[in-house]
This record gives structure tokens, sequence and C-alpha cells, in this order.
């Protein structure tokens, strides 16, 4: 068998059930000479781009923590002694799918059509093997029909009802042991695309394709050199050693889970809230594997109500990802959900507007505040996320789409069901009704002293 693993946002060969599937076919199917599996990514359509609204779509900062968890993924496949090849788009990887006589390509299933395209290049005969792999609740074990009209709270009910069904993800560390066995036998070498060697292709393809090629390794640390002076929030680091000490020290050696619930509306400390959003959206951290720590953390202690709204969190975000499944590219449309919705004009005086709420240029100094922090670092509170989008769509009049694109490309821990579907929620398209916020209250609530304002004006 010749597979090829495509990653797009599950950055983690630990603990993810589709790299497990894909290792123990790989080892089943091993002629005992070379192992046929090759890890691989396809560089974001937008990454270099600029949107249509005159911003890079990809903030240097998002850039950075890419970089750092792309880095320590191919230094752990390396270690594998599998190759973990990029690819500068869909045509070389398809060219090199071909060249290489790609039987099975193994990617995590998606609901967008932009993690979908490869499906309309690469050829027929290569068997897809996908699934979901990024979700706290097993869907199969939820005996409850989600549609695009089901509330969060018929959700959590049906979710609580059903005891928590979480989705028990085929540990891959079994696969991996057997790999980094078989990696330390001399006869056995990891699979190498020889160029030379394939009569298939025409030599236009395999000379195009030996430029193409480049290991992530190297593609990761070019450009780390490059963006080692960016700013990014608390100085967090995009790799999964750092997501796992993150998790040990969070849970276990200092225990901030215990007070969650009475600190996660903070927003000047780092250990106000948990910090897990970062690693969950690049898929460098599983929900799963969060979850498991607030259990045997309850088992150890107590359950209490910190630990249970740490749960509840996963779950909104479990949530967005089950309605991004129902309506998938509809949640990145102007009108959302809605039967009808006019989005605002983007006219000179509008985009006057929204350019100052991108700078934090406003009348409002708390709204401010959240704009620089985003800006400067790629992380804002959740409860400054709220803030600024309401106020985006409920004082500017501005499209609730502007700002969820301008968070898409600022947020280090950008996911497009969370940002996308908090938009909607908050600006109202999603049909939940309109969410808006009193700014004075919320900033005499949450920063009565002004200290946070102070940090960042
Ligand atoms: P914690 O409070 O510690 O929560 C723990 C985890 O629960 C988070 O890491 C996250 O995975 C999940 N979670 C918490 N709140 C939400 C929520 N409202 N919706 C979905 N999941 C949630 N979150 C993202 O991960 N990516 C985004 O692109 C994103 N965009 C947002 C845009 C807007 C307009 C709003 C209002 C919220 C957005 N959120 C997004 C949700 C939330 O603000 C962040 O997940 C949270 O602030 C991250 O910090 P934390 O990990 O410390 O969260």
């Amino acid at each position: 068998m010749k597979a090829a693993y495509l990653f797009q946002n599950d950055f983690r060969i630990q603990n993810n059930e589709l790299v497990a599937n894909a290792l123990a076919e790989a080892i089943s199917e091993s002629s005992g000479e070379s192992i046929e599996l090759d890890f691989t990514i396809v560089k974001p359509k937008n990454f270099d781009l600029v949107d249509e609204l005159g911003f890079p779509m990809w903030s240097n900062a998002k850039k950075k923590v890419f970089f750092q968890a792309l880095l320590f993924l191919s230094k752990e496949i390396h270690m594998l002694n599998l190759n973990f090849y990029f690819f500068n788009d869909l045509i070389e990887f398809n060219n090199y799918l071909k060249h290489r006589n790609i039987e099975f390509l193994f990617v995590a299933a998606s609901p967008f059509s932009y993690e979908n395209e490869y499906k309309s290049i690469i050829s027929s005969n290569i068997k897809i093997v996908s699934q979901v792999n990024n979700l706290l609740i097993e869907p199969d074990n939820l005996n409850f029909l989600f549609d695009s009209f089901t509330s969060f709270t018929k959700f959590k009910k049906a979710v609580e009802k059903s005891q928590w069904p979480i989705k028990a993800s085929r540990s891959s560390d079994l696969s991996l042991n057997q790999f980094k066995a078989d990696a330390l036998n001399p006869n056995i070498k990891a699979s190498e695309i020889l160029l030379e060697s394939s009569n298939l292709v025409s030599t236009q393809i395999t000379s195009d394709l030996k430029s193409a090629i480049k290991r992530v390794l190297d593609w990761s640390q070019e450009n780390l050199k490059d963006l080692k002076n960016i700013e990014v929030a608390f100085d967090l680091k995009g790799d999964r050693e750092s997501a796992l000490t993150h998790l040990q020290t969070y849970v276990w050696d200092k225990k901030h889970i215990k007070h969650y619930k009475q600190t996660r509306n903070g927003m000047i400390e780092f250990y106000d809230s948990s910090k897990f959003s970062m690693w969950l959206a690049w898929g460098v951290l599983s929900p799963v594997e969060i979850f498991q720590e607030i259990l045997a953390f309850e088992d150890k202690y107590e359950p209490n109500s910190s630990t249970y709204w740490l749960k509840l969190e996963l779950l909104w975000r479990d949530y967005f990802k089950w309605m991004a499944d129902n309506c998938g590219d509809l949640l990145f449309m102007p009108r959302g959900l809605s039967e009808e919705y006019t989005e605002p004009e983007m006219n000179s005086f509008n985009k006057k507007l929204f350019i100052n709420w991108c700078e934090g240029k406003t009348k409002n100094s708390f709204i401010n505040a959240n704009m620089i922090e985003l800006k400067t670092s790629g992380f804002i509170s959740n409860r400054g996320r709220q803030n600024v989008a309401s106020y985006l769509v409920h004082e500017l009049n501005l499209s609730w789409l502007w700002g969820a694109k301008w968070f898409e490309s600022q947020l280090i821990d950008f996911d497009p069901a969370s940002n996308y579907g908090n938009w909607q929620y908050i600006s109202g398209v999603g049909g939940w009704g309109d969410h808006k916020f009193d700014y004075d209250w919320q900033s005499q609530t949450y920063d009565p002293d002004q200290k946070y304002q102070k940090i960042w004006l």
C-alpha cells in the first residue's frame, strides 16, 4: 500500500485516530523492506494573500505559531524515519501523488469546500480515507439530531442525558511504538521518493516535482528565522511539547483549573482562562486529551463548578463544529443561517470606520484596548472578543463578516467554526437573536480600575 497523510489542521501524531489508522494500515501492508507512508502538507491557499478588504490574510504572529507547530511535528515524523513533505499548491501535490503512485490518501473530514478542494484535483483512483478527528463528542454515540437551529442548551442537555459520550479516540501510541521499533531495524528503511525511477510520469513533471518537494523541517526553520522577533501573546509557542507542558502546569502543577469559573472572564493574566485554544485550533492538542485530564483531576480531588465549566466551554467548541458541519460554507456567507440579511455597503465612510476599529481607534477606549491587544499579540480574551464584535455590528453598523475576516487574519487560535460561529451568534445572523453588549457596564465590571486599558492604550 502506498499512502499519503495530508495534514490540514490536525497537527499531531499522538492521539490522532486517523494517523493511528494510517500507521496501522502501513504496518500491516509493509513488505518488510519499506514503509510506504508519507506525511504531507499543502501551503494554505490564502497564506500570502491580501484580503479584498486590504489586509494580509495571515498575520506574522499566526504564521509564527503555525511554523512552530509544524517544525515540532516534522521532527517527530523524522524520528519515525518517515518523510514529511510540503507543497506550494494542490497542483504540486497532485503531481507528487501521481508520481509516487499513491493509492490511499488519509485526510481529516471537513465541512468546508476550501478544505475539500484536493478532491476535485486528485485522480479518482486514489481512495480517500477520511474521518472527523477534532471533536469531543462522538457523533455516533449521541442519540440526537443536530440541525442548524439546535440551541446550545438543547445540545448540552442531549450530551448530559447521554452522560457525555466522549470520543474514545484510538490511541496512536501503539502504532507509533511499533513504528519506532521498525525505524531502528536496519532492514526497513523509510519511504524515499526515487524520482528518477518512475517511468509513469513525464520528464516535465519529474523535474517540476523535484523542485516542488520541500521538507517541512526546512520550510519551517527558514520561516521561523524571519519571524523570530514577532511578538505573540504570552510568548505562546505552537508546538506540541509546549502544549503538553502547559496542560500539565494548568491542571496539575498549579491547579488553576480549580478556580477557572471565577477567573475565566479576566482579561489580563495568563492563567485567567485555560489558553488551550491555540493548540486546539491547530489540532496540536485534542479536546479529548484535555477532557481526560479534567476527569482525572476530578477523580483525584473532586469535581467542582470550575471543572464543570471548563467542560462546558469545550462543549461550546463542539457545538460550533457540529453547527458548521450542518451548514458548511453558509458559515462564511454574509447572511449566515438567516433567511435574509442585507450586508452593509463597503463605501469609503464604512471602510474608514472599519479600519479605525481594526486599528483600535474608535471612540471607545475599552474597545480600542482590545483591538490593540489583538493586533499586537494575536489574542484577546473571550470577554474582549464578545465586546469588540458587538461594537462592530451593533454600534458601527458594519458587516459581521468583515470583523470575522479580520479576526481570522489575526488570531493565533483562529478556528473557522468557532470564529464564524461566534460572530454569527453575536450579530444575530445565525438565528440566535442579537447579542448587544453595554460597553460601559462591561468596562466597569471587568476592568474597574482600567488596568487593562492602561496596558494596551
Ligand atoms: P477558555 O475560557 O479557557 O475555554 C476553554 C476552551 O473552550 C477554549 O480553548 C475553546 O476551545 C473553548 N471555548 C471557550 N469559549 C468558546 C466559545 N465561545 N466558542 C467556542 N469555543 C469556546 N475560539 C477559538 O478557538 N478560535 C476562534 O477563532 C474564536 N473566535 C471567536 C470569535 C468571537 C467573536 C468570539 C466571541 C469568540 C471566539 N472564540 C474563538 C471563542 C473564545 O473566545 C476562545 O475560545 C477563548 O477566548 C480562548 O481562550 P481560552 O482557551 O483561554 O478559553
